[in-house]
């Protein structure tokens, strides 16, 4: 029989989330809701409200990583601390990072309702540009809070437009006082849509992450040479977008040959100058990644990408070189709260799948600086990114509710 000590709402929680997703709606049914905009701005006060009309101390960081806490017993002990974003993505989903946040603060409700006391307080957070689709690089301030980056330069980053981070928590009321990180958390917990279709295809509910893909990631630049796309012979044309393109089907067909490894290869971004009809382009900048299950694997990726430059240098006669290499970090979760994971998971009855993460999320940065547990729950065909990504309460309930027994036992220690 199932242990539920812990009631939670579910008509509650997707009530929360529907609100969530009538703000920043994209086009197509999903959600554009890039970090620090005014649906951005739109969505925090909301969620700002409900935490404050349930009593929750909310605290803004000089980032706007916002934190809720609801009082423990012993309430100087560090706190428990659950998870995720309330951005999206350009063309972004209603869950993805959505029902971390959420599921937080119905877990905060729900004991509430029970006049459930924990030892330790517990807070849930909603940290600023998880997705980096607006300022890059993604997990931002997860990674400043966890020392990874420094607090000025993550200010400093800009947009398209050339509005900073700085300018933009403070166009929308979200420039905070208080420090970010230098705090300890006793434990931090991350409940998160899979984003891939491992759970979904296999029926099972609950996903518990205990590795992640070894990822790597270059920004390549390609210099060729101006010139008019009418009277230059072929065979003098340097055009940083020939180069360009050449790179990326290499970088394709490499990901390519080791996928029956799990490996994987995207270019993700190509930038041209001048990019005019007419005109031979002499720059242009491709931002590519990859990764697979090993290191071994992810440095033979790596080799064979930069080699592949010479080759494409030579044919399309530009310069070609690595801008920029950089490896997304690789998080060590916590063994002991993996078990509290199985263990909830069992007294809940909810069977679970063990996996690894293929995308980056907040908890690989707070796996720094805390112990660290990442947990998945299913999504509709695995689409995410992208305005069709679905799911229902049904699916999304049992994670949640094990999730919530074992805060509550961590809570308790
Ligand atoms: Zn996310």
């Amino acid at each position: 029989m199932a242990r539920n000590s812990i009631a939670i709402d579910g008509a509650r929680f997707w009530s929360t989330i529907e609100a969530s997703a009538e703000i920043g709606k994209g086009p197509r049914g999903g959600l554009a809701r890039l970090t620090l905009s005014p649906a951005d701005g739109e969505v925090r006060d909301l969620f700002a409200e409900w935490c404050t009309d349930a009593g929750y101390a909310l605290t803004v960081d000089k980032l706007g990583n916002m934190f809720a806490r609801r009082r423990g017993t012993h309430d100087n002990l560090p706190p428990v601390v659950i998870g995720s974003h309330l951005d999206t993505q350009a063309a972004g989903g209603r869950f993805d990072g959505i029902v971390g946040v959420l599921a937080g603060l119905e877990i905060l409700r729900a004991l509430d309702d029970q006049g459930i006391e924990t030892r330790r307080p517990i807070e849930v957070v909603n940290w600023t540009n998880e997705e980096g689709g607006r300022f890059p690089p993604p997990m931002l301030c997860s990674g400043v809070f966890a020392g990874i980056h420094e607090l000025d330069w993550a200010l400093e980053r800009a947009d398209e437009d050339g509005t900073t981070v700085a300018d933009a928590l403070t166009a929308i009321g979200y420039a905070g006082d208080a420090p970010v990180g230098g705090r300890a958390f006793d434990s931090y917990f991350e409940i998160h849509i899979e984003q891939g279709p491992a759970l979904y295809e296999a029926g099972v509910k609950l996903g518990l992450v205990t590795g992640t893909y070894v990822a790597r990631g270059m920004r390549i630049e390609v210099t060729g040479v101006n010139a008019h796309s009418g009277p230059t012979p072929m065979d003098r044309r340097r055009n940083a977008i020939v180069g360009a393109a050449s790179v990326a089907l290499e970088v394709d067909r490499i990901g390519l040959k080791y996928a029956d490894r799990e490996a994987k290869s995207t270019v993700a971004r190509l930038e041209a100058w001048p990019n005019k009809p007419g005109i031979i382009s002499d720059r242009a900048t491709l931002f590519v990644d990859f990764r697979s299950p090993d290191r071994e694997l992810t440095e033979t990726m790596e080799a064979e990408i930069r080699h592949a430059l010479v080759d494409c240098a030579q044919r399309s006669r530009t310069d070609i070189a690595v801008g920029d290499a950089w490896s997304f970090n690789t998080p060590v979760f916590d063994a002991e709260l993996q078990d509290l994971i199985r263990g909830a998971a069992a007294g809940q009855g909810v069977e679970l799948m063990e996996l690894r993460s293929q995308a980056g999320h907040d908890a690989y940065n707070i796996a720094k600086i805390a112990p660290s547990v990442l947990i998945f729950t299913p999504c509709d065909e695995g689409i995410s990114h992208n305005e069709a990504e679905n799911t229902c309460l049904e699916d999304q309930l049992p994670g949640i509710q094990v999730l919530a027994e074992a805060v509550v036992a961590r809570a308790n220690r």
